[in-house]
């Protein structure tokens, strides 16, 4: 019975359930331009599927929200925060923790210390608030991820990889004492969660290495990259994910993690690091922007939560049924000729904008546009990842990137098939009446992150 498939299945049953509300055209219409046509801007209760973000939208297992009955809420020394520190030690294997509300508490903390005026910072891909705090702190990022990455067509395994030679010609420009860090991502979310390889890594810490420079994880979806090593890298078949999250760590010095993503908790993140000395200086830094280091603005049922979380998140079975799902999403999309990003990453489902609405330039916001349609047909919220998300430079031109896309990020644990069935076919109807679909002009700018505020009208 060779043909009989091994299917993944969710490595849980639900015991509660929260009631969706379904919307008509009329009123998605008057949400959608209620919020200037900037998905961001709907309210939770207008929207029917929520892929907005799988940032804080994941559902917490029975024995998470038992640990939240066993929050110790002292203001110093909490229990839960020691529980933390055991977890983050074992299961990612950074010596020092210190807690911060989310990834970019870290990240603020992390540039602050490390980056000095005139700084260079090398990264396989830029972040957002990565990227942000960076520039704050008066650095420079430079991309030096593969040329791959920036092409959703290439099927390459992966598209997460640093280019040596990008680095190396960074290091000679530069100087290795310009550069304080290299800012390596695993799942680069804005590649479209693809993965960095484990051969990769050891290279990057090789090269680094010879010229003392550190590197830094961005942590945040760590197990679903260990995953696509785990099936696609020679060597790791055998391996448990929980072996190949630590072996990842291990090439690098620290780590900011958004644990909202990954480690399956509704807020929270920390910094981790093995220098004693920067460890020492965030440690007193976290006071100014967090809260006491035992706490980093979490609550102590946030902490155990959190800690039961990372333990979750590294099972086998988990992996194996999140990532199953976002493939199967992204399977139905290739059957509706829909253009997605290949391969297909581990956190979501990125349309390829430009290939979707080749008519609308990209100073009309096809992603933003698309992202807008989608909603408008089916009431399922989604993002732009483009020309809005990228932002303007230091010189206020807009960053143009080669990726126009419209991200349908999956909440982990949250949504069944049948609902990844609505999502496809809501794209596909989208997709036959693309011809109609015309740009938007942007009518609002905020200064920072504009793509979270930023407002739009419909061109006629
Ligand atoms: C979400 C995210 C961050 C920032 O974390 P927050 O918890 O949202 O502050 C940083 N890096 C990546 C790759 C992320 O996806």
């Amino acid at each position: 019975m060779t043909n009989i498939k091994n299917s993944w299945a969710e490595p849980y049953k639900i015991k509660m359930v929260e009631l969706l509300k379904m919307t008509t055209p009329a009123q998605r219409k008057k949400a959608m331009k209620d919020a200037g046509y900037n998905t961001f801007l709907l309210k939770s209760e207008d929207v029917y599927i929520d892929l907005l973000t799988d940032s804080g939208t994941s559902a917490m297992s029975d024995r998470q929200w038992a640990g939240m009955m066993l929050g110790d809420e002292a203001y110093a020394g909490s229990r839960n925060f020691y529980n933390l520190e055991r977890v983050v030690k074992d299961v990612y294997g950074y010596k020092y923790l210190i807690p911060t509300h989310q990834g970019r508490g870290a990240e603020n903390i992390l540039s602050k210390i490390l980056i000095k005026k005139g700084d260079i910072i090398p990264g396989n891909m830029y972040f957002t608030t990565t990227r942000l705090h960076q520039e704050l702190a008066g650095g420079k990022f430079e991309d030096i991820i593969i040329d791959e990455a920036h092409d959703s067509e290439s099927e390459f395994p992966f598209k997460g990889n640093v280019d040596m030679s990008k680095l190396e010609r960074l290091i000679k420009k530069y100087g290795a004492e310009k550069i304080p860090y290299v800012s390596v991502a695993t799942s680069v979310n804005m590649a479209g969660g693809q993965p960095i390889s484990m051969k990769n890594l050891r290279e990057l810490r090789a090269l680094t290495k010879k010229h003392g420079i550190r590197v830094i994880h961005d942590m945040t979806r760590v197990a679903e990259n260990a995953y696509f090593i785990q099936q696609r890298e020679k060597g790791y078949e055998k391996k448990t994910i929980r072996e190949i999250v630590k072996e990842i760590n291990s090439y690098t010095d620290g780590a900011t993690m958004s644990a909202k993503k990954d480690a399956l908790v509704n807020i929270g993140g920390f910094l981790a690091v093995n220098d004693w000395d920067v460890f020492e200086e965030a440690r007193n830094m976290v006071v100014v922007y967090e809260g006491l280091h035992t706490y980093g603005g979490l609550a102590g049922r946030d902490m155990e939560a959190m800690a039961i979380g990372i333990e979750e998140s590294v099972s086998d079975e988990h992996i194996r049924a999140r990532v199953g799902q976002v493939i199967y999403l992204g399977q139905k999309m290739i059957e509706y000729n829909v253009p997605i990003v290949k391969p297909i990453g581990g956190h979501g489902i990125f349309v390829d904008a430009k290939k979707f609405l080749p008519h609308i330039s990209q100073d009309a916001f096809p992603a933003q546009t698309l992202a807008a349609e989608i909603y408008l047909d089916s009431g399922v919220r989604t993002m732009e990842r483009g020309v809005v998300s990228a932002g303007r430079k230091a010189n206020g031109d807009n960053y143009y990137p080669k990726l126009e896309l419209v991200r349908f990020t999956i909440p982990r644990r949250v949504y069944t098939q049948a609902h990844m069935d609505v999502i496809a076919e809501s794209a596909a109807r989208v997709y036959e009446r693309r011809d109609k679909i015309k740009g938007m002009k942007m009518i609002y700018e905020p200064k920072y992150l504009r793509f979270f505020q930023a407002k739009f009208e419909k061109l006629t």
